[in-house]
């Protein structure tokens, strides 16, 4: 197909001047894909970074990846016989797995049974029920947004884990990034062990008690500062941030108690810390809603302060993932190595863009306003535009445009 070439074209030109180098290349499964299927092909091994980037040169996939796990011999078909030598842990975290307001502005679906259509995001028809097809994408806003779990994680790392295993950021080359940690603590971890970590993360049955908060006779008690660590170090700072930015109204609405109590409490708020900080009880609001209100806070800072991690793929630990330094097929953005100290102001869909702003001609089936490399574009709807080689690939690899001409 034309389209598929002109991809393929681009890729080849971008592979000749950029090299990847993955770690143990020796003891990995590597798959590829091809226009619009991410895996159609598994179980490679390259020997050396030279033989993989000659690869990648000459065969030019539109997608490649590598397996977190190290077998003796990354080839052996079915997975049992490869001899699982370990893995690393990688989390994944996908703008399409939070819910930010964006959304409504760029993404759209439709029912497969009824055609009913509509804005946003949603998994099943509001008309008839049945499963609809969703349209996906992602804006500097939702991706800023995922960008936030990741410094969570690394937090937790930090802080709670203790973990000083080598850790890699990189953009997954679409929807949000991906978080390697690679080690000798991590890599002989058992499964339940990574469940455990991922439970703990996404704070899964999280009991309160545990972590010093709950009922004593008429009191509900808060742990004290330099006597918690993990959750409860988190969920008490969280607490003390709340009442520090003394917003009535969302005290109320939280907590689920009428404005003027929650302004009275807000009012009284250095009393309300102290209580805290000095005695470890959390302030009696009057009447028989106290242990409620408490648990409704402490109920929502957990959901706020629990990571929004894919579930599935991250204890997967025969999975394969994209390999760091190279291109997505479905975006033409590079799922590009983002050192640490330059998280915080990386922007993907500006460095993550590698291709020319070249003139190029397209005929757009549909899209919403989209942002790349300092530039928006559309909304287009069933017309013919000359946009910037790297916006016409990140269409075409989309499925959203056609070449014209
Ligand atoms: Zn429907
Ligand atoms: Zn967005």
């Amino acid at each position: 197909m034309l389209e598929e070439q002109f991809l393929l074209n681009n890729f080849r030109e971008f592979y000749a001047g950029h090299s990847v180098d993955v770690p143990a290349i020796g003891e990995r499964e590597f798959g590829i894909g091809s226009f619009g299927k991410k895996i159609a092909k598994r179980h490679l091994s390259f020997p050396s970074q030279n033989e993989l980037n000659s690869f990648l040169r000459e065969t030019v996939p539109l997608f490649i990846s590598y397996s977190v796990a190290y077998y003796e011999q990354p080839t052996a078909t079915p997975m049992r016989r490869k001899g699982f030598l370990g893995a690393d842990i990688v989390y994944e975290f996908d703008a399409d797995d939070l819910k930010t307001d964006c959304k409504q502005g760029h993404d759209s679906w439709r029912c497969n049974s009824c055609q009913e259509r509509g804005k946003g995001t949603l998994d099943s028809c509001p008309k008839c029920g049945a499963a609809v097809q969703k349209e996906q994408w992602f804006c500097p806003k939702c991706l800023e947004q995922t960008k936030k779990h990741v410094f969570r994680l690394l937090d937790f790392i930090g802080n709670d884990f203790s973990l000083r295993e080598k850790i890699s950021v990189n953009f997954s080359g679409n929807a949000g990034y991906h978080v390697h940690l690679r080690g000798n603590t991590v890599r002989f971890l058992s499964q339940e062990a990574r469940v455990e970590l991922l439970d703990y993360l996404t704070a899964k049955d999280l009991d309160l008690g545990k972590h010093g908060f709950g009922e004593s006779g008429k009191m509900f008690l808060c742990p004290l500062s330099g006597k918690t660590s993990g959750w409860g170090k988190r969920l008490l700072a969280s607490l003390f941030a709340l009442f520090e930015e003394a917003d009535s109204e969302k005290i109320a609405a939280l907590g689920g108690i009428p404005y003027a109590r929650a302004n009275e409490l807000v009012a009284n708020k250095e009393l309300v810390l102290r209580t805290m900080k000095e005695k470890g009880i959390l302030f009696s609001i009057s009447g028989r809603k106290n242990k409620q209100f408490w648990l409704s806070l402490l109920t929502h800072l957990v959901e706020k302060n629990a990571l929004a991690i894919d579930r599935q793929t991250s204890i997967d630990i025969s999975k394969i993932i994209r390999v760091p330094e190279t291109l997505h097929g479905g975006s033409g953005l590079l799922a590009k190595d983002i050192p640490l100290q330059h998280l915080k102001e990386f922007n993907p869909l500006d460095s993550a863009v590698v291709f020319s702003d070249r003139g190029v001609k397209v005929f757009i089936n549909s899209s919403p306003k989209f942002y790349l490399k300092g530039n928006w574009f559309g909304p287009f709807n069933q017309e013919e535009a000359e946009l910037p080689l790297y916006a016409a690939i990140y269409l075409i690899a989309r499925k959203s445009a056609r070449l014209v001409g």
